[in-house]
């Protein structure tokens, strides 16, 4: 058995003993966009939780605004490449300290062993990102899951030879069982980090269950260093997502745990509402906390006792609890001021 190689992307180390890191994508154009507004983006993210982010770079007029980006060090910044291999090396010129490519769309060899070279000077890592509807023509005629980990594992021995080692490999598919599979697979085949995701996944009910399902069983196998959670939706749920993945599987402990109430005939108070207006700024909160939003005077109460702190909205009032015990009792428009006022106490 091989030992796990550890790579690092800008003091952010993937790979081995280190935690699963958390991954999202930049769900918009860098050109044209206004960077302050990216750059709080960036923080209100790294808040909640996230280690990493994706950029796609796709043509030279993104160079200011993505230097800028990096220059920054909110976190690690990947420029995602696709088919032009001067973008890859204009994007570590940048300072990317890591970048995803799928070789086999960058064109010949010598185009990539250029980018690898690069690489190695600036110290960078290079993901190795193949997707299941992206591969090579199946000429052995494997199946889908084996021809992904025999490319990736070609790719990653080009990289090998040109005394490139700082590799992450990533195997996605929208099937699950042929991510699960694929996975599997390459885990016990190299020792590179692996980066996990289900590709094209979908909005974020049938992307949470997927992601959750897959992730889940190849990070309780001990597969998997980095994670995203692809949602066509927001990028904050993306994150939120995966972080309660990595709990839900034992690997995250700490910050905010939010109980809510699902509502019933007996709601008397918008607890969606209240909770998805909260929600981003509840996450970002640095502590080890349990919150209860609650609807009515039938659970409320008694989830309160559960919790560090309380919300249960009975008609026009809300009423916190603050270990159990109640605290105050507020104007329903007060609610939201009253529990972050408690927060800061707490
Ligand atoms: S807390 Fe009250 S309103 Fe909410 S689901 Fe439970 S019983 Fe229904």
């Amino acid at each position: 058995m091989f030992s796990q190689k550890v790579v690092n992307v800008k003091g952010l180390l993937l790979g081995g003993d280190n935690p699963v890191r958390v991954q999202t994508m930049y769900d918009n154009v860098i050109f044209g966009q206004d960077v302050e507004a990216i750059l709080h983006k960036m923080r209100l993210l790294k808040s909640m939780g996230c280690e990493l982010i994706r950029f796609s770079y796709i043509s030279s007029d993104d160079k200011e605004n993505f230097t800028r980006i990096c220059s920054e060090n909110i976190m690690p910044v990947v420029a995602d490449i696709h088919f032009d291999y001067k973008m890859a090396l204009e994007a570590l010129e940048c300072g990317a300290p890591k970048i995803r490519i799928n070789p086999g769309n960058i064109g010949a060899k010598w185009k990539i062993e250029e980018v690898v070279r690069a690489a190695k000077d600036k110290g960078a890592v290079i993901r190795i990102g193949l997707n299941s509807g992206s591969l090579p023509k199946n000429d052995k005629g494997l199946s889908k899951s084996d021809l992904m980990v025999e490319t990736a594992l070609e790719y990653a021995s080009w990289f090998s030879s040109w005394g490139f080692e700082d590799t992450v490999i990533s195997l996605k598919a929208s099937d699950p069982d042929i991510t699960l599979e694929a996975n599997r697979k390459l885990k016990s085949s190299c020792p590179y980090p692996i980066h996990l995701g289900v590709t094209e996944a979908g909005g974020t009910v049938t992307s949470c269950v997927r992601s959750s399902w897959v992730l889940g069983n190849l990070l309780k196998e001990k597969i998997g260093d980095t994670i995203r959670v692809s949602i066509t939706g927001s990028i904050e749920t993306e994150v939120q997502a995966a972080i309660e993945i990595l709990r839900t599987v034992g690997l995250k402990k700490g910050g905010v745990r939010i109980v809510s109430c699902p509502r019933c005939g007996r709601h008397s108070f918008d607890s969606q509402g209240f909770l998805d207006r909260i929600q981003t700024s509840l996450l970002s909160v640095d502590r080890n906390l349990t919150i209860a939003i609650m609807g009515c005077q039938v659970n409320g109460p008694g989830e309160a006792k559960n919790a560090d702190l309380a919300v249960t909205g009975i008609g026009r009032k809300a009423f916190l609890y603050v270990r159990g015990e109640l605290s105050r009792e507020v104007d329903i428009e007060s609610a939201e001021k009253a529990l972050f006022e408690e927060i800061d106490k707490f």
